[in-house]
Formats: structure tokens, C-alpha cells, sequence
């Protein structure tokens, strides 16, 4: 095919990329099309960015969760995509093979995704809502320490020593939650104190 492409022309085609692109503008529509066609959209265009860090270790990787789903107007939000945070002073974007994996973990039909209690003589869990679920432990934590906290060991002096609980915390945290969490456990007397990152 031959055709005078004059500047103005050129230009009249270029400005026509409000309706379609130039291709399309100068005749080549077909192959816009096709051209269309054959580019496959960006996966993570329109979903939301929501930043967080790695459940795994004690590193505690950021990341970036992609979600689609507009929660606001009672959609249900599914992350489509998780990758390292490039701006995190921590990774600057790497993750290793279990961070890089996180999606699998999100999406795995094994995920534990409410508490539940398995009453004594049952068989099996049944599923309770968070109110019940931290009741029941603010519950049985109180009734424990109450019997068992030790104040003062054989010498008199003031111990204030709890060792009949134990406390599960989460090592993927900031540096302000686990000082937190650190001041709330240790300020009830718990001695046994860890994370899945033993630090
Ligand atoms: S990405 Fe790897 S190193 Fe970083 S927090 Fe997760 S498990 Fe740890």
C-alpha cells in the first residue's frame, strides 16, 4: 500500500488518538486490531496497593499486597499479585523463595482464616467470632494468672512471676508492635515468652 503521508497529515492522524490510536487514524485498522490483540493487558492495572510485611520471619520483608475488588462499595477484595516493596529500607524489593511464594499461602485451601474452639469432648472445631474467641482468652488467662502468678520466690522477694501461660507472639512485625507486645506480655509476669523466629 502506498500513501503521501504529508505533515499534515501526519499530524491530523496523530491527533486523532482521542478516538483510536494513529494506526487506526491512517487506515490501519485491521492491524490496530490485531495489534491490540496480541498485547496482553497489565495484569495489576486497576487494582489497589495495599503495603505490608512478610508473615514469614523475623526479617520482616516489606511488601506490596495488589488487590482487586473495591471494599468501599461492598465488593469482595482478592489479592491478585504480592511483591517486594521497593521503597523498604529492610528488602528494597527482594524477597526470598518463602516471601516470593506469599500468594500460595493467601489463596491455599489449608489457610486458618477464623478462630475456632474445640470444646472438651469434641471431635471437632467449630468456628466462634473474634468477640467470643478473645473473651474466652482474656477469660482463661485472668482465671490462671489469678491461681498461679507468683509474687514473691522463698527469699521474699518480689518476683512477680507468671509460668503457667505461655505467650505465641508473631516475629513479622514493626518495631513498635513487638515493642508493645513485649511491654503488655512481660508487664502480666509471663515467663515463657517466644515467636516462630525464637529472637
Ligand atoms: S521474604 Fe523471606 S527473608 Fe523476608 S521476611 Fe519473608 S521469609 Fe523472611
Amino acid at each position: 500500500m502506498t500513501m503521501e503521508l504529508s505533515r499534515r497529515l501526519f499530524l491530523k492522524g496523530a491527533g486523532a488518538g482521542v478516538a483510536g490510536s494513529a494506526l487506526g487514524a491512517f487506515g490501519f485498522a485491521d492491524a490496530e486490531a490485531a495489534n491490540a490483540a496480541a498485547i496482553r493487558p497489565f495484569k495489576l492495572t486497576g487494582t489497589t496497593e495495599t503495603r505490608n510485611t512478610c508473615t514469614y520471619c523475623s526479617v520482616a520483608c516489606g511488601i506490596i499486597l495488589y488487590s482487586k475488588g473495591d471494599v468501599r462499595n461492598g465488593e469482595k477484595a482478592d489479592i491478585v499479585h504480592i511483591e517486594g516493596d521497593a521503597d523498604h529500607p529492610t528488602n528494597r524489593g527482594t524477597l526470598c523463595p518463602k516471601g516470593a511464594a506469599l500468594l500460595d499461602m493467601v489463596h491455599s485451601k489449608t489457610r486458618t482464616l477464623h478462630p475456632q474452639i474445640r470444646k472438651p469432648g469434641a471431635s471437632a472445631f467449630e468456628r466462634v467470632s473474634w468477640e467470643q474467641a478473645l473473651d474466652r482468652v482474656a477469660r482463661l488467662m485472668k482465671d490462671d494468672r489469678d491461681r498461679n502468678l507468683v509474687v514473691k520466690n522463698n527469699d521474699g522477694v518480689t518476683v512477680n512471676r507468671w509460668a503457667t501461660t505461655g505467650f505465641l507472639a508473631a516475629s513479622a512485625t514493626t518495631n513498635e508492635t513487638a515493642w508493645l507486645t513485649y511491654k503488655v506480655v512481660r508487664s502480666t509476669g509471663i515467663v515463657a515468652f517466644d515467636n516462630q523466629a525464637r529472637v
